[in-house]
């Protein structure tokens, strides 16, 4: 099996020294490690599809990676027996798309721009820019998350307020499936309705139905400029009416964040600036453009919404947004055991009670832990992290935060996906039927379940 894969793919590029492997095996929250039998990088489609009929005909398991910044072990090869073993073969072999970093020319006509799938989320804005455009997606993993990650977990990040989420950013795909066909749609028509949108269905699929190789990413139009404030306030619902009220007065809304007063402590205490002199429970970014006088329509926004202390700077005040990009890191070099990240999402209207409810973990003596709550607030949307959470907890805390997040009528996954963190969890969110249909798709694009094994469906 070694020797066939590196015809394919050349002697380098199939890796079964622990020290070269070891970078793959161990996710980025370090929560979550695997087994492979070999680390294996192509560099083209062809190749891609020749390992993956290789792996067909030897019953090898198949799990596929970018650039392992998701946060939800999606990534990762099993950790436990062999996954493979069980039918005879080799441990399953995991596929990283890394080599695979070729970008188009840009269309812009059309808008939109070819990608290989390990392109990086910042060199396709990259490209974007030169030629006057910019893409959609953007978060704060943008120089290690890839064309095919973004896509395989249907990535939200900072623009999803203004650019929806990654699947519509999507014009075309180019995938290998299961058996090692190649299935391309690739046409930068906007409206193409012959039959289903199998490009949409890969979009949040985490590499359980194909492996994509390659995106047709539409364009959006270049970033104008803009305003970013920070603000504090005592209250959530506060927060979200000043989001409103910025549209109401003709402002466009290219992100919104909130952070927690003990959200910018730690990431503070790990060297970045104080936004506000003054503290407050919670503080929001928010990041306008519009035409006229921005800034004074910014000002007169934060006057009328009676904030008590602001700070402006034009976009695109660095400083100021990697005080809240900051956070995921800063979390992770902060806790004594793998933080319990839970990403969820309730509706706007639930948020201010949602904040109060998850705060309340804190106070629960019977499972100590430390919370930091962040997110996309223009979205609903709650990074939950749970520090100093002890190993026999992390299933009753998980299962708190699920139970205030679906008393709420909210989504145990908003952005980063099921993975292997909350497969037992999926019934809170999708009915039988509807969980019945997706193990039917599962089936069809993958009958012997070899992409994946363990991720989605457990
Ligand atoms: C600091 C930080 C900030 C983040 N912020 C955000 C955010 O704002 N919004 C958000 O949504 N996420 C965020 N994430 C999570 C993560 O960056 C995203 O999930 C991202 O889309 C993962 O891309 P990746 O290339 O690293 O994928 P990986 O981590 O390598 O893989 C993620 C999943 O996609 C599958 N996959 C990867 N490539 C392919 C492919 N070519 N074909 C098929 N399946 C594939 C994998 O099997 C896995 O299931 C953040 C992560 C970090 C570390």
């Amino acid at each position: 099996m070694l020797s066939r894969l590196r015809d394919i793919v050349g002697d380098q590029h199939v890796l079964t020294d622990p020290d070269q492997t070891a970078g793959y095996l161990t996710d980025w929250t370090g929560r979550f490690t695997g087994v492979a039998s070999a680390v294996v990088r192509p560099r083209t489609t062809a190749e891609v599809a020749a390992v993956m009929s290789l792996c067909a005909a030897e019953c090898v398991p198949v799990c596929v990676q970018g650039g392992n910044t998701g946060l939800v072990g999606g990534s990762i090869p099993p950790s436990g027996p062999d996954v493979g073993a069980e039918r005879g073969a080799a441990g399953p072999l995991l596929l990283s798309t890394t080599r695979m970093t070729d970008i188009g020319e840009v269309d812009t006509i059309g808008r939109c721009v070819g990608v290989q799938a390990g392109v990086t989320v910042e060199a396709v804005d990259a490209a974007a820019a030169a030629a006057g455009l910019a893409f959609g997606v953007d978060l704060a993993a943008r120089a290690s998350a890839t064309a095919g990650g973004v896509v395989a977990t249907n990535a939200g990040g900072i623009r999803m307020i203004r650019h929806g989420n990654t699947r519509a950013q999507i014009l075309g795909i180019e995938a290998v499936l299961a058996d090692g066909r190649i299935l391309r749609r690739w046409s930068s028509l906007v409206k193409d309705n012959v039959g289903y949108d199998l490009p949409g269905l890969l979009a949040g699929s985490e590499g359980t139905l194909a492996v994509i190789t390659g995106v047709l990413f539409r364009l959006v139009p270049a970033l104008r400029e803009t305003i970013v404030a920070v603000a504090g306030f005592d209250w959530v619902s506060d927060a979200i009416a000043l989001i409103g009220t910025a549209t109401d007065r003709g402002l466009t809304v290219e992100a919104a964040e909130i952070m927690t007063e003990a959200g910018v402590d730690l990431v503070h205490s790990h060297g970045h600036r104080r936004p506000l002199a003054t503290p407050a429970p919670y503080l929001v970014l928010v990041e306008v453009s519009g035409t006229g006088d921005v800034e004074q329509a910014v000002v007169d926004l934060l006057a009328a919404a009676g904030i008590a202390d602001a700070v402006l700077e034009p976009g695109p005040a660095r400083a100021l947004w990697s005080i809240r990009e900051s956070h995921t890191e800063s979390i992770a070099r902060s806790t004594a055991t793998p933080v319990v990240k839970l990403d969820v999402s309730v509706p706007i209207r639930a948020l201010p009670q949602a904040f109060d409810d998850l705060s309340a973990l804190a106070a629960d003596d019977a499972r100590p832990c430390r919370p930091i709550l962040f997110g996309h607030v223009g979205d609903g949307n709650i990074h939950v992290n749970l520090l100093d959470v002890a190993e026999d907890d992390t299933r009753a805390l998980t299962e708190k935060v699920f139970a205030i997040v679906t008393a709420h009528g909210g989504s145990i996954s908003a952005e980063h996906g099921i993975g292997r963190a909350k497969t037992d969890w999926t019934h809170l969110g999708r009915s039988d039927v509807d969980l019945a249909v997706m193990r039917s798709v599962k089936d069809t694009f993958d009958p012997n379940g070899l992409l994946n094994p363990g991720v989605i469906f457990g």
